[in-house]
């Protein structure tokens, strides 16, 4: 199938979680992650109206940034090292994965005083020992520190869903990632208006888009798996 049918079956399944909770799919935008696909399939979905395309490891990350250059909006969705910041940082618009302070600080003086990176604070809503992200109870702390960092600002929160097809688990997690947030958005820090949530995944992104996901990421069915990446 291709991508532009992918594409079209995504937004029909969005607006079709959106028709059963009251929402507008307007609000929700779509992230096409190209980890496991070539340069050339992501043009593809560039091509069929994709706008927001993610990427997972820097390497990979500024090869497709330098091939399809300012076409798409880009979204650094993987774990990232600090080493790493510098390669990435003037090429991509979103960070999905900040997790710590060592890292808002190498994001801060990579950037510059007069700019700022829109991040989403990584939280491990589920608690499995093999996921990045802050607890919840971490996080709003976490965000308070980020006032020191001026560069950066956090626009919401990002979390991966447990591997599993239990349908309640699933809806547990964004729903408590949608309460963090709300509590968060409620403090109206200026540097944290923390509006957005980043959550869903192929498997799961309608129930993501049911409890207010604002960006889905949405790779293997999307634009297809053709390759093995490490996470
Ligand atoms: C790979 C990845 C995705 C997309 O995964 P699919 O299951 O293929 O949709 C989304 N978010 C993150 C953080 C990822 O690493």
């Amino acid at each position: 199938m291709s991508v532009k049918q992918k594409y079209k079956d995504v937004q029909a399944a969005i607006n079709a979680a959106c028709k059963r909770v009251g929402r507008d799919p307007e609000l929700i935008h779509i992230i096409a992650v190209t980890k496991y696909v070539s340069i050339e399939r992501a043009r593809e979905a560039v091509d069929a109206g994709v706008v927001h395309l993610g990427e997972n490891r820097p390497e990979e990350a500024m090869a497709k940034h330098d091939a399809l250059g300012r076409i798409a909006t880009w979204h650094y969705i993987g774990n990232l090292q600090s080493k790493k910041v510098k390669k990435i940082i003037h090429a991509y618009d979103y960070i999905h994965s900040l997790d710590r302070l060592s890292l808002a600080k190498e994001i801060h003086k990579r950037t510059g005083e007069s700019s700022k990176v829109k991040c989403f604070v990584q939280v491990n809503v589920s608690g499995e020992s093999s996921k990045s992200g802050l607890t919840p109870g971490e996080t709003l702390p976490f965000i308070q520190k980020l006032a020191d960092y001026p560069s950066i600002e956090v626009v919401g929160l990002m979390t991966m869903a447990p591997l599993t097809d239990n349908k309640e688990v699933l809806r547990e997690t964004f729903k408590s990632l949608r309460e963090l947030k709300d509590t968060i958005t409620a403090k109206k820090f200026a540097h944290a208006p923390c509006k957005e949530l980043s959550m869903g995944m192929s498997n799961d992104f309608e129930i993501a888009v049911e409890e207010g996901a604002t960006f889905v990421r949405v790779g293997s069915s999307l634009v297809g798996h053709d390759k093995e990446v490490r996470a």
